[in-house]
């Protein structure tokens, strides 16, 4: 329970002034203010399906055409979305000099189109916004995958190399992406501050980077609607909404 005196805007605010090297730890709740679901809130994703991991995609023609079908009926809703506040705050802090990357495990792209370079957005869970080869890394664009999987059914295949085609996203049980971990790792411990932002802290090894972050010594706010598994260390939680609470402060600087 928060202290009913407790100002949250207020309270972001100074972290945010007393910060130079600030890094932004973001998940899926970001974007539920853009009309893109999460997964583990109250009707969120899990709550309808269960996800297909990566074993079972490599396995099973049946799974690979079932992730298919599931990223086309939600591929609408992913397009149509624009950033929102939180996003824009985000932007404008790293346009200050104020913060130096995001963190992100989300794979909607929606940092991206806020206007963040690609070079300071670092996607820890890829990016479903297109495809690739998981042999020979060749990239596909989703609807020309949309075209042929709706003409014959089958799960697309590289046309070079004949391997798996599969969003560029990390499932459960793939492997880490290794050169995104390892800068993900080096902003962890080069932050004096890691802001986290609608993320339920649950997913490993990233939820293990605001842990890094802390035990280097740099400060650490978790914003999130509902309490999350590291507010114990913590030096400022916020349960409440990011665009009404950390837009509205980034905003008031
Ligand atoms: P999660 O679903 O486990 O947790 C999201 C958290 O955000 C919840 O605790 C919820 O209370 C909070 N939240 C939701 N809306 C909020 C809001 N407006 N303001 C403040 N808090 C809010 O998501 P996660 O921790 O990111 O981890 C799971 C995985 O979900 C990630 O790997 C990510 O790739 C994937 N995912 C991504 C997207 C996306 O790219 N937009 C969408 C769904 C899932």
């Amino acid at each position: 329970m928060q202290d009913e005196n407790f100002d949250p805007i207020e309270s972001i605010r100074q972290h945010l002034r007393y910060a130079s090297r600030i890094v932004l730890f973001t998940g899926a709740g970001i974007s539920t203010e853009s009309g893109i679901p999460d997964f583990r809130s109250p009707g969120g994703i899990w709550s309808r399906m269960k996800p297909i991991d990566f074993s079972d995609f490599m396995r099973s023609e049946e799974s690979r055409r079932e992730s298919w079908r599931r990223k086309f009926a939600s591929d609408p809703v992913m397009r149509a979305a624009k950033p929102n506040r939180g996003h824009l705050a985000c932007t404008s802090l790293l346009a200050s000099g104020r913060a130096t990357s995001i963190i992100t495990q989300n794979i909607d792209g929606l940092h991206q189109r806020a206007g963040v370079p690609e070079a300071q957005v670092i996607e820890v869970h890829g990016n479903a916004t297109y495809a690739h080869c998981l042999s020979c890394g060749t990239r596909y664009e989703l609807d020309a995958i949309k075209e042929i999987f709706e003409r014959d059914g089958n799960a697309p295949r590289c046309r070079w190399c004949d391997g798996l085609v599969k969003t560029a996203t990390i499932s459960f049980g793939q492997a880490m992406p290794v050169e995104a971990m390892r800068r993900a790792e080096k902003a962890a411990l080069g932050c004096d501050c890691m802001i986290v932002l609608g993320s339920s802290l649950v997913v490993y090894p990233a939820a293990g980077l605001p842990v890094l972050a802390k035990r280097n010594g740099a400060a650490l706010i978790i914003i999130n609607r509902e309490p999350t598994a590291l507010d114990d260390i913590a030096d400022l939680v916020v349960n409440a909404g990011i665009g009404d609470t950390f837009g509205a402060a980034v905003e008031t600087l």
